[in-house]
C-alpha cells in the first residue's frame, strides 16, 4: 500500500463524513481515521456512528502537515494561534475527561493568550503531559483543584452555569 499525504483539498468543508467516507475518500484504510481520531479530529459528538465536520477534517490534516514540521515535545500542545507548539501559562492544563479513557488536555497558550487544545487518551497523559501540573476535571468540568491562580484568561470568564 504507498503511504500518501492525504489532500485535505479533496474535502468538502460544508458537509459531514463518516469513518468509512473519510476512508473511501483518501483510499486509506478506517484504522488510518481511527488513528487520526485518537489523535486530535474532533467528531460532532460521540454518538455512533462517528461523523466528522469536513471543515474539522481539512483544518485536521492542514494542521497535521504543519505539524509535523513542528513536532510537540512533552508539555507542549500545539497552538492553532501561534502555529507552533506552546508551553501552556503556568505550565497548567486541566484534563477533561469526554470517556473512560480519552479527553482533552486543556491550557492557555502563554504567548497569545489563546485556548490550547490536545486530545488525549489517558494512557498516553503522562507522556504527553511531560512535566505539567494537570488538573482532573469531572464530567461536568469543575476543576477540583484550581491550578490558574491569578491568570486572567478566557478560563475565568466561562460560564459554566445557565444560571
Ligand atoms: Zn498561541
Amino acid at each position: 500500500m504507498p503511504k500518501r499525504t492525504p489532500n485535505h483539498r479533496l474535502v468538502k468543508r460544508s458537509r459531514t463524513y463518516s469513518v468509512d467516507e473519510v476512508a473511501t475518500l483518501f483510499g486509506s484504510h478506517r484504522n488510518t481515521v481511527r488513528h487520526w481520531l485518537n489523535n486530535g479530529l474532533r467528531t460532532i459528538d460521540n454518538r455512533r456512528p462517528l461523523l466528522v465536520h469536513g471543515a474539522d477534517l481539512a483544518d485536521f490534516l492542514k494542521d497535521r502537515r504543519t505539524k509535523s514540521k513542528h513536532p510537540c515535545a512533552p508539555g507542549q500542545i500545539y497552538c492553532l494561534r501561534c502555529r507552533v507548539p506552546r508551553t501552556p501559562a503556568g505550565k497548567a492544563v486541566a484534563y477533561r475527561a469526554l470517556t473512560a479513557d480519552r479527553g482533552d488536555l486543556v491550557g492557555m497558550c502563554g504567548a497569545c493568550g489563546c485556548r490550547l487544545f490536545r486530545r488525549v487518551s489517558l494512557a498516553k497523559l503522562r507522556a504527553g503531559a511531560g512535566d505539567l501540573a494537570v488538573a482532573f476535571t469531572d464530567v461536568e468540568g469543575h476543576i477540583g483543584k484550581h491550578p490558574y491562580p491569578s491568570l486572567n484568561c478566557d478560563f475565568e470568564k466561562e460560564p459554566t452555569t445557565d444560571g
